[in-house]
């Protein structure tokens, strides 16, 4: 039976996706899934986890529920196995409660093959409700490693994903994936979901064709420029440039120095640049971006043949899935990382500086709760759009600590941080319908008209009562008008027709609070600290790969937890290794030991017992002297053994 439904899944592949056969790891996970095993998919970057829960969902009868933390990517995969044919929806807070229960009447109605939902759904009364109506067969968790403290992006929902799906637990299928499982954080995800009897399929870390490198020095910026020099002719590249600052100079200074074309990329652009950007990039219309690393969450660019880092990640989790970005096509690249000495001690220090104290934990969170309207006691319904640019001025801080600390509280599970990605445009219509259409009619400006009427349809009625958000570019598609004439445009119909109000979001981050509001926090001085201990563990191994002396990719998947790993043979330090000793033969080291052995010899002397070049006698000896098997005394080398 399950052998049929696995030549289903392989029909489903082709069909749908195109693609002639599962990638390793990927078979394994399926077969898993489809014989009904709960399973854990630890696969690296661009490894395919998606279709490990994607495939089994379109040949399986019944719902897959798919838990996906962030709202831009359930958006982007929802997008995509609909343009396949695919039946897929989401429900998550950016769109309205009344959609919401469209979604879930025809979820009901089995219309759909896969269903997204973020964490903080499945508390919702409404989730509740639906649930024991809903016929789920497969669970899939992405990004799993989110359920794990030790993981570098713990939320404290994921937590709940299991206590909240307890009645069906035992009668459907679960699979969680991530591409970050080190064996902390292994371990707390089947303990978590309690997968007793599971299957955990694991790729490993390696990467062939990555040759990752290090570079120790003073000056970075004229070695980034060298290795972006070298490197650029190759193809396209990506360089991490830690700060907005460095990211505009650095790719000022790469376009005049060198004339690469190369473009910044930071959260200071319009999303529609940003976007615009990437797309470039991708296209390889622009070779390099110089980014901070707000770059790169979703985008799938195979051919990047380098990616450098100019300021290092605080944990190798970042390093390798930024740095992986290069090769994805399998073809040779270059993870390069630049380091001086003092980048050590400012990242310590950075980390012990952001990290909040009980008052400042304390204080963020009154802010943020006056600033929601919430009273002592009371308690949040939905997560909320809160605008870090308000909660900064009423606390009088800078924006980098409210930020660190909104970070740890959601650490801390008091809060529920989740990005949002997707700038929107919500608009409420003041005025009543047959007015708008009316107006329609009547306006002797048919541009104006046009885009009147788009308004209207795309909004539709809900947007009459209350503030409807929708995504910003989809919007702007559909108006096919540039980002600023979508903007001026909405401004005119507000502040001159006095028919909508509108509001232009950007990125604000939803924020929820788990409990009711307390009127002070109880922590520990454990737990105050244990993450950022956690976090300083984690640069610990970041430095710790940065100096290693031996194989680089060995120090990374030991990490990760993989045991009995060979040496790449491909990183500088084992290619080092391989020069040093190509350089030096066996043979040559056995003939000077022979003459050696019978007694001390000057340089001449063992020179004329060999035909070989002088450089090649230096070689031998330097190497037998740094083995410690030759000793020079007085000008004579001595053979020690
Ligand atoms: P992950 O979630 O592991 O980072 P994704 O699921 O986003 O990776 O997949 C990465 C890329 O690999 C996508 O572009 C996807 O279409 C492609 N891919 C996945 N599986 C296959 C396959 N079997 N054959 C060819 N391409 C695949
Ligand atoms: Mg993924």
């Amino acid at each position: 039976m399950s052998s049929e439904l696995y030549q289903q899944a392989q029909q489903s592949l082709q069909e749908y996706w195109g693609f002639p056969d599962f990638r390793s790891g990927q078979k394994e996970a399926i077969r898993s899934v489809l014989k009904g095993n709960n399973t854990l998919v630890l696969l690296p970057t661009g490894g395919g986890k998606s279709l490990c829960y994607q495939v089994p969902a379109t040949v399986l009868e019944g719902l897959t529920v798919v838990i996906s933390p962030l709202v831009a990517l359930m958006q982007d995969q929802v997008q995509q196995l609909n343009d396949r044919g695919i039946a897929a929806t989401f429900v998550n807070s950016s769109i309205s409660k009344w959609e919401i229960e469209q979604r879930f009447a025809n979820a009901r109605n089995g219309m759909y093959d896969l269903l997204y939902c973020s964490p903080e759904r499945l508390k919702t009364d409404l989730w509740k409700a639906e649930m024991p109506k809903l016929n789920i067969r497969l669970i899939a968790i992405d990004e799993a490693h989110c359920i794990s403290e030790w993981g570098h992006d713990f939320r404290p929902s994921y937590r709940e994903i299991k206590p909240s799906l307890e009645d069906i637990a035992d009668e459907v299928t679960w699979i969680a994936l991530t591409a970050t499982a080190t064996p902390e954080v292994r371990e707390d995800i089947l303990q978590t979901l309690s997968f007793e009897e599971s299957t955990v399929v694991s790729k490993g870390f390696e990467r062939p064709n990555l040759k990752w490198w290090v570079a120790v020095t003073e000056q970075k910026k004229k070695k980034l420029l060298q290795a972006v020099a070298q490197a650029a002719p190759k193809g396209s590249g990506l360089i991490y440039g830690g700060t907005r600052r460095n990211c505009e100079e650095l790719s000022k200074a790469i376009q005049q120095k060198l004339g690469i074309k190369a473009r910044a990329y930071h959260a200071g652009y319009e999303s529609v640049e940003r976007e615009q950007i990437q797309r470039e990039w991708i296209s390889g219309e622009t070779p390099l971006v110089v980014a901070t690393n707000a770059f790169g969450m979703g985008i799938d660019k195979s051919d990047c043949r380098y990616v450098i880092h100019y300021e290092m990640p605080y944990s190798l989790e970042s390093y390798y899935q930024e740095a992986g970005r290069a090769g994805r096509d399998g073809e040779e690249s270059f993870p390069l990382l630049l380091f001086k000495p003092a980048d050590a001690i400012v990242a310590e220090r950075r980390i012990k500086d952001s990290y909040p104290g009980r008052e400042q934990l304390q204080h963020i969170y009154d802010v943020l709760c006056d600033h929601l309207n919430l009273a002592v006691g009371s308690e949040m319904e939905e997560a909320e759009q809160v605008s870090i640019e308000a909660l900064k001025k009423r606390a009088g801080n800078s924006r980098r600590i409210v930020q660190a600390t909104l970070d740890v509280l959601n650490q801390l599970g008091i809060i529920q941080l989740i990005e949002h990605l997707h700038p929107q445009i919500g608009i409420q219509f003041v005025v009543n319908p047959d007015y708008i259409r009316q107006q329609i009619e009547e306006m002797d400006n048919r541009r104006k008209a046009d885009f009147l009427d788009t308004l209207f349809r795309q909004f539709g009625g809900e947007a009459f009562g209350e503030m409807k958000y929708m995504k910003f570019d989809y919007i702007q598609e559909k108006l096919s008008v540039s980002p600023n004439a979508l903007k001026k445009g909405l401004q005119v119909l507000q502040d001159h027709d006095q028919m909508l109000l509108f509001e232009a979001t950007g990125e604000l981050p939803l924020v929820q609070l788990i409990d009711e509001r307390q009127a002070s926090l109880q922590l520990s001085k454990q737990e105050l600290e244990q993450h950022r201990d956690t976090l300083l563990e984690k640069l610990d191994y970041m430095i710790g790969y940065i100096k290693t002396e031996s194989c680089r990719e060995k120090y990374i998947r030991h990490y990760f937890g993989e045991e009995k790993v060979p040496d790449c043979g491909h990183c500088d330090n084992c290619l080092s290794k391989q020069r040093q000793e190509s350089a030096v033969s066996d043979s040559d080291l056995r003939r000077l030991k022979e003459i050696l052995s019978e007694g001390p010899k000057s340089f001449e002397q063992i020179q004329s017992e060999f035909e070989w070049s002088e450089a090649r006698i230096k070689q031998s000896l330097s190497y037998l002297m740094r083995e410690q098997k030759v000793v020079s005394k007085a000008k004579m080398f001595h053979w020690e053994a």
